[in-house]
């Protein structure tokens, strides 16, 4: 039976069972199309102890950030929720020209660009090699490591102790969530905030997010039991906003418990609706399973009605919530031609699994589709924007998450 990562209490409950899939930023690229793709169990796991929803641990971290091609500064949307954020922590927090501000799992600095730009003192943590030189090459010092204790103590030695660390969207794909939260305390001066972004459980359930769920997102996470992880840690979580971010994250600002912040109102308030939620139980997650069965077979039904009324169905989007969707409904290049993106490091390429070819945006309006399905169904209307031209010929937007539904 596997053990909670967090507090190591044998974890009894199945929140969901995706089957199995290959990692979900494993993309293939044509030279590797004939070779074997390793698949994980992906089954996703809530502790009674802790309330920590969680995938069991099946591969190493190695394996997984080596080579990661998301390079976030290809979405717009993203540019400018970084520099809404650089300037509230400059403008509420004081943060300056004297500050030392740390980010983990900086990616290609796309948010620390801001910071820099005002002058402030800005370095990255990045665990990619690849990603890592991509942010060094646009002037954002960045030192590629995984982090932890154990670098956080080595940096604090180095000069580098925290006035403001942030991490977005990495404390959900540590694998060890315990040592990574050590490392925030380590690195944080007495006198310092840090702020940590995730994806925000409650609206997983609510949404019916099944496909944010995927090898690389070990955890998913609540205020509550972020908390309760901090506290462990020494660190006091002072407040908390929702975003609209990755279909509703939580901003979560914390600092060492010396300091001596209560938590704000806000804060209660969201621990309140999780209860009433039944987060804090397995109750609020007795119907997901069910759900998600359910939405797998009316996406089914719309492909395969479309397969037959000879329309052509392409995607947008190659991301790690696509696979997700599409490895667990089983799709492939027959249902969905091509998927496009952005990104010219996935272009070439072939969706891990479905081994549907990812395209460039141009492509896919040369393919003139009946349907485009918009994979990352939280960009729908940027991703509407950036292909209005397919309603020249009558082309239609999809998104399949929470149901499908179409959009003009
Ligand atoms: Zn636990």
């Amino acid at each position: 039976m596997p053990t909670c990562r967090f507090c190591a209490t044998h974890l009894q409950d199945i929140v969901a069972d995706l089957g199995t899939s290959p990692l979900s930023n494993a993309y293939i690229p044509p030279d590797k199309a004939a070779a074997m793709e390793p698949f994980f169990p992906l089954v996703v796991w809530f502790c009674r102890e802790c309330g920590l929803v969680q995938l069991e641990e099946f591969a190493t971290p190695g394996e997984i950030f080596s080579q990661y091609d998301y390079f976030s500064s290809y979405s717009d949307s993203w540019l400018r929720h970084a520099r809404d954020y650089a300037r509230l922590m400059t403008s509420r927090y004081g943060i300056g020209q004297n500050s030392q501000v740390v980010e983990v799992a900086s990616n290609d600095g796309y948010l620390l660009q801001y910071f820099i730009e005002q002058g402030v003192k800005a370095l990255g943590i990045e665990p990619a090699a690849n990603v890592a030189d991509a942010a060094r090459a646009r002037g954002v010092p960045t030192e590629t490591a995984f982090f932890g204790k154990a670098t956080a103590e080595d940096l604090v030695r180095r000069g580098f102790a925290a006035d403001l660390a942030l991490g977005n969207n990495v404390l959900a794909h540590v694998p060890d969530i315990n040592d990574f939260v050590a490392g925030f305390a380590a690195l944080l001066k007495p006198t310092g905030i840090m702020t940590v972004e995730f994806p925000h459980l409650l609206n997983l359930v609510k949404g019916l997010q099944f496909d944010t769920i995927y090898h690389e997102h070990f955890s998913y996470l609540s205020l509550h039991t972020v908390q309760r992880i901090f506290r462990t840690h020494g660190l006091t979580v002072f407040d908390v906003q929702e975003l609209p971010t990755h279909g509703g994250s939580l901003r979560v600002f914390a600092c060492p418990e010396q300091a001596g912040r209560n938590m704000e109102k806000t804060g209660e308030a969201l621990l309140q609706r999780e209860r009433d939620a039944g987060l804090d139980t397995f109750a609020g997650f007795a119907s997901f399973a069910g759900a998600v069965e359910e939405l797998k077979y009316g996406f089914l039904e719309f492909l395969i009605r479309a397969k037959r009324t000879g329309k052509h169905v392409a995607a947008y989007g190659a991301a790690a919530k696509g696979n997700t969707l599409l490895n667990y409904a089983g799709v492939r290049r027959d249902l969905v031609s091509m998927v496009a993106d952005r990104s010219p490091a996935k272009q070439g390429k072939f969706l891990p699994g479905s081994r549907i070819p990812v395209v460039s945006p141009e492509e896919l309006l040369a393919a003139r589709p009946d349907y485009v399905l918009i994979l990352p169904w939280n960009l729908r209307e940027e991703v509407m924007e950036q292909l209005a031209a397919v309603r020249e010929w009558g082309g239609r937007f999809v998104t399949a998450v929470p149901r499908v539904e179409e959009w003009a």
